[in-house]
């Protein structure tokens, strides 16, 4: 009986030994699968935190993109520089932060003083070959830096255009041998000064000049220093007349320039100071100096006439008489008749 009973408590010892072992090790081993499970949580939280990181990546970028493409768009509705120039601004307000921002041209001597002062950033507006200008950004943070530069790359690309379209522009309506407005686009001025004259009741001149026995410089010394005298000739009447007055090549050898503001007497005292200038000036081609002399025919509104074809029939008839009289003079239209 006792051996029995000492048996059954063996028994019990040894099945509660081994449950207790048992529970033990399962215990251990849900310890570890809930250390493995955190892990995963661990991972999949640092995933979604890399997750959310690269979505607001791809945010900023899409951000950048419009921006740009939306700076693109409004600068490329202006062909003005001051106008590009406000629009940027106002992008830039809109991505970063800075008190002030100045566009300075390539040779300002405030560039370098200004890329020394902490309180700037400086950044180049740089054009294909060449700078375009400088963006000086007062207050600008460090952090803005980036889209800074970016929207200051595609501003000096708009720049670039407007560059370019001016050129066109010059282009078109420039003589190209000449470096003087085309006779289209005189006559074009012409007409808006002539409005002009009449609507604020004040003269205009119109001269025509033509070279003196300009053939025979061709003759004498081939067609290239022909032109060159051509090129020569236009500079120095350029260099003879006001900022404001008009010099463009009306033909071959001949020259017009429209004079706003100008009576008849101021007309000819022009147009006898081009005259003087032109005779007076040495032009150097290939080894030899050249002399040449100008004759010149002008008139004035009102004088003259109310109409361009009227002015332009008259200093015509005019030059014919100052090439009449001996050419390398001046007449003003009716004085000879008088
Ligand atoms: P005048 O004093 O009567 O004006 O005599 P001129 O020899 O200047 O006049 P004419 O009209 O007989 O000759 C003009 C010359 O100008 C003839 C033409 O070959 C030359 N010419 C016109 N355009 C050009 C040009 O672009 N280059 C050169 N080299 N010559 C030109
Ligand atoms: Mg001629
Ligand atoms: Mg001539």
């Amino acid at each position: 009986m006792v051996v029995a009973g000492f048996l059954l408590f063996l028994y019990c010892a040894v099945t509660a030994g081994a449950m207790a072992y048992y529970i033990v090790l399962k215990q251990e081993d849900c310890e570890l699968e809930i250390l493995k499970a955190k892990e995963r949580f661990q991972k999949y939280i640092l995933q979604e935190d890399s997750i959310l990181q690269e979505r607001q990546e791809l945010e900023d970028k899409v951000s950048r993109v419009y921006t740009l493409y939306d700076i693109t768009k409004e600068i490329t509705k202006t062909y003005d520089n001051d106008e590009a120039f406000q629009i940027f601004q106002q992008r830039l307000r809109d991505h970063a932060q800075y008190e002030y921002c100045l566009l300075l041209s390539p040779l300002s001597s405030e560039v370098s003083a200004l890329k020394k002062d902490p309180e700037h950033l400086v950044f180049p507006a740089k054009g294909k070959k060449e700078l375009l200008g400088y963006l000086a950004i007062k207050g600008g943070r460090e952090e803005d830096k980036d889209i800074i530069e970016i929207l200051t790359n595609q501003f000096a690309l708009g720049l670039r255009r407007i560059h370019l379209y001016k050129e066109v522009e010059r282009l078109a309506i420039t003589d190209s041998l000449t470096q003087v407005f085309t006779r289209r686009y005189l006559m074009e001025r012409f007409t808006e000064e002539m409005n002009r004259a009449k609507a604020k009741n004040v003269n205009l001149a119109f001269l025509m000049l033509d070279i003196d026995h300009f053939k025979n410089i061709n003759d004498q010394y081939g067609h290239l220093a022909g032109d060159h005298v051509l090129r020569e000739v236009a500079k120095v009447i350029k260099e003879a007349v006001r900022e404001i007055d008009i010099v463009g090549r009306y033909g071959g050898e001949e020259f017009s320039v429209i004079l706003p503001d100008t009576n008849r007497e101021g007309a000819h005292y022009v147009a006898e100071r081009v005259r003087s200038v032109v005779e007076a000036r040495t032009i150097r081609a290939y080894d030899k100096n050249i002399h040449v002399t100008v004759s010149i025919g002008s008139t004035a509104f009102p004088h003259d006439g109310r109409k361009i074809s009227e002015l332009i029939d008259k200093s015509d008839w005019a030059l014919y008489r100052a090439k009449k009289l001996g050419r390398n003079r001046v007449c003003a239209f009716g004085v000879y008749e008088e």
